[in-house]
Formats: structure tokens, sequence, C-alpha cells
């Protein structure tokens, strides 16, 4: 059994106080919101903060607003999120790619923020220490050398958020809370291609809300491609967020998540698209400009190659998705496809 290393832990019931308390040491210390991330990887010896600030018994954190469009608290949790009929009803991209995360217990204690902020994942660092220290660890924690390319001078893990994607594609923004203050950022602008420091917040800020913008007018979809269809990481993914005038597409994003350090975004195959009716002919144009963006590496479920492949089917899901398409075939079709991976053959 792995047990938990020593820390520290404080339980702060306001922001002020989790910002201030973070302030003291922010290189020393970590935020808990439902530690379904941060517990494993201490366990792991992966992430050893010597004080740790949870979040939970901050009033307000875990709150849903209605505004321009809707507030969401960091601290809400992802069984919460997608029992939210808001949610449901007006960003069902958001809410196919919350309901896809881990398990119903992991979704009961698993925050979107921690979602955000999730650790990036690679075969050769999600091992318990034992393991890692055989290869000599690795460059992300404890190691110099990548053991996923040994000549790259960065950490090429990959960013496995689910929700991130989704997000980045509706163009929601975050606000990020210090002792200096609180800044407002596009999600789009929270992540680096970087598989150490795929952050760009500040270790001593917080994230304190989540804000999407009014849903007039647009549709969404998420795709994921995973090993269980039950609960697992995705390997590669796809997030489609569109509005349309009639049947011609006025605004598009199409971001792809789990094939590099942080969500993609594919930005020629939506500029193709836009202006356009979503004919068979122009999907399946976009989904391949899209794909060429995918740069997966040998480091996570699946072989590269596949995966690659996989991200032009899963952005041609999502755009048809999006166009009014009953994509429930295909859904079970692609469960079925996970399952034949697990067998050795992919369909
Ligand atoms: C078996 C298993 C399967 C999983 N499957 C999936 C999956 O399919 N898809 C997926 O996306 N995730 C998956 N997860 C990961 C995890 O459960 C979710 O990502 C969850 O949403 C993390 O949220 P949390 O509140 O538990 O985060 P925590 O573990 O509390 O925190 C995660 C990270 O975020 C930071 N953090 C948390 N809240 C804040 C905040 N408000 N401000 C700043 N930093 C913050 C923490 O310091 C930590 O670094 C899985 C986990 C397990 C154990
Ligand atoms: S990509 Fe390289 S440095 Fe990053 S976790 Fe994997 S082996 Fe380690």
């Amino acid at each position: 059994m792995m047990r938990l290393p020593g820390f520290r832990y404080r339980a702060p019931r306001t922001i002020a106080d989790a910002a201030a308390w973070l302030a003291e040491d922010p290189a020393t210390s970590m935020v808990l919101a439902g530690g379904t991330d941060l517990l494993p990887n201490m366990k792991r010896r992966q992430q050893t903060p010597a004080t740790v600030i949870g979040l939970r018994g901050i009033g307000g954190f875990a709150e849903m607003h209605n505004g321009d469009g809707l507030a969401i608290g960091a601290g809400v949790t992802l069984a919460n999120l997608t029992a939210d009929p808001r949610i449901r009803r007006h960003y069902p991209g958001l809410w196919q790619a919350a309901a896809q995360i881990a398990t119903p217990h992991l979704r009961n204690m698993g925050t979107i923020g921690g979602n955000l902020c999730l650790d990036t994942r690679c075969t050769y660092y999600d091992q318990n220490y034992e393991w890692r220290k055989s290869i000599d660890f690795c460059l992300k924690r404890d190691g110099a050398t990548c053991w996923v390319a040994t000549s790259s001078p960065k950490c090429l893990a990959v960013s496995s958020t689910d929700t991130a994607p989704m997000l980045q594609a509706l163009g929601a923004s975050i606000t990020l809370m210090s002792t200096s203050g609180q800044r407002v950022v596009p999600v789009a602008d929270l992540f680096a291609n970087d598989g150490m420091h795929y952050l760009t917040k500040r270790p001593d800020e917080i994230l304190t809300t989540i804000g999407l913008p009014a849903s007039d007018g647009w549709r969404s979809s998420y795709w994921k491609l995973r090993r269980r269809g039950a609960f697992d990481f995705p390997v590669a993914a796809a997030a489609v967020a569109a509005r349309l005038d009639g049947e011609t597409i006025v605004d598009l994003r199409i971001v792809l998540g789990a094939v590099a350090s942080r969500p993609l975004e594919a930005e020629r195959a939506a500029t193709l698209l836009m202006g356009q009716q979503l004919t068979d002919d122009a999907i399946a144009a976009a989904a391949a400009a899209a794909s060429e963006v995918a740069k997966p590496m040998d480091n996570t479920d699946f072989e590269l190659v596949w995966r690659k492949k996989m991200v032009r089917s899963l952005v041609e899901s999502a755009l048809r998705e999006v166009r009014g398409d009953d994509m429930r075939a295909r859904r079970h079709q692609l469960a079925r496809q996970e399952l034949l991976s697990v067998a050795g053959t992919h369909a």
C-alpha cells in the first residue's frame, strides 16, 4: 500500500486566507480541491508539497451563478456540474466532457478547477517511486533525461484534462486570485505546451471561477478516445464549439485534447469551415486539417499512429454532432473500437 508523505494541512474558510497562506511559501505549498489527482501523485512522490491548503471549506467556492453567461466556482464538483440542467442544455459539449471523466465516485470529489489544473501524464511518470527510481527517474521529477525523446530538452507529458479543450473551444475565461489581487484570463492562456510547466498561472495564484460566455446560438460537442469506456483518461479528444446562422458557420473553434502538453487549437481547420455549410465534404476536409495539428508521442495508451488517425475521426464526429446528426450509433461504435483495442485489434 502506498502511503502519503508527511505534510502540514491548512483549512482556510475564506479565499483571502487561502491566498495569504499560499503566498507564505508558494514553492513548497499546493492547494487541494477534490484531491483525486494530487493525493495519488503525493503517494507516488511525484508531487510532495510541505503544506497542503484545502479549499473545500471556502464559502461560495462551489457555487454557480447566472450572469452574461454562467460563472462556475472552481470548487464545483464534476458530479454537480453534470447534474446542472443549464450545463446539459446550453453547453452540451462541456456536459459530455465532464460526464466522461473518471468514475461517479471520483466525479463526486473531483472539481472543475482541479480538472483544469490536472497534472500532465506520461507512461514513464505515472508510476510509483520505486518504478521511477529503477529507470533513474525522468526530467519531470528527480531525473535528467526524458525517456520519451532522450534528446528533448523539455518534458512531453500529455495534457489529460477533459474539460480544458471544451472550455477553450467555448471561449471560457478563468479568474485567478492571489494576495496581489485578481486577474481574468482566457482559458486558452492558462496552458503552455510544456509537460513540466504546463500552467502559466503563478504558484501563488488560486483559480476561483470559470466564466462561460452566453450560449446564444452556440452548439458544442466533445469526443474522446480512451481504453475503457467505463472510465479512463483521454488519449485523444476533440472539442468543437460552433455558432451557426441558419446552416452557415459564423464562428467556430476546434480544440484537440491529449495530443500535446496542452489543448491545441486547430485554427486552419476552423478557417476552412467559416462561412461554409457543414456538408460531408467540408467536414471531412476540416477533420483532415485538424488531425495535422496533432503530434501525439509514444508516452500514453495506444499506438501513436492510431491515435493520430483517430483524431480525424473524433473531429468529424464532433462536427457532425454540431450539425445535428444523431451520433448515438457512432458513440457505441467508438466504444466497441476501444474494446477491440483492449483485445489488441483496431477496428
Ligand atoms: C482512476 C482515475 C481516473 C481519472 N480519469 C480522468 C479522466 O478521464 N479525465 C480527466 O480529465 N481526469 C481524470 N482523472 C483525474 C481527476 O479525477 C480529475 O481531473 C479531477 O477533476 C481533478 O479534480 P480535483 O478537484 O480532484 O483536483 P485535485 O487533485 O484537488 O487537484 C489537482 C491539481 O489542481 C490543483 N488545483 C486544484 N484546484 C485548484 C484551484 N482552485 N486553483 C489552483 N490550483 C488548483 C492542485 O494543486 C493539483 O495540482 C482521473 C483520476 C483517477 C484517479
Ligand atoms: S515526457 Fe519525458 S520528461 Fe516528461 S514525464 Fe515523460 S519521460 Fe518524463
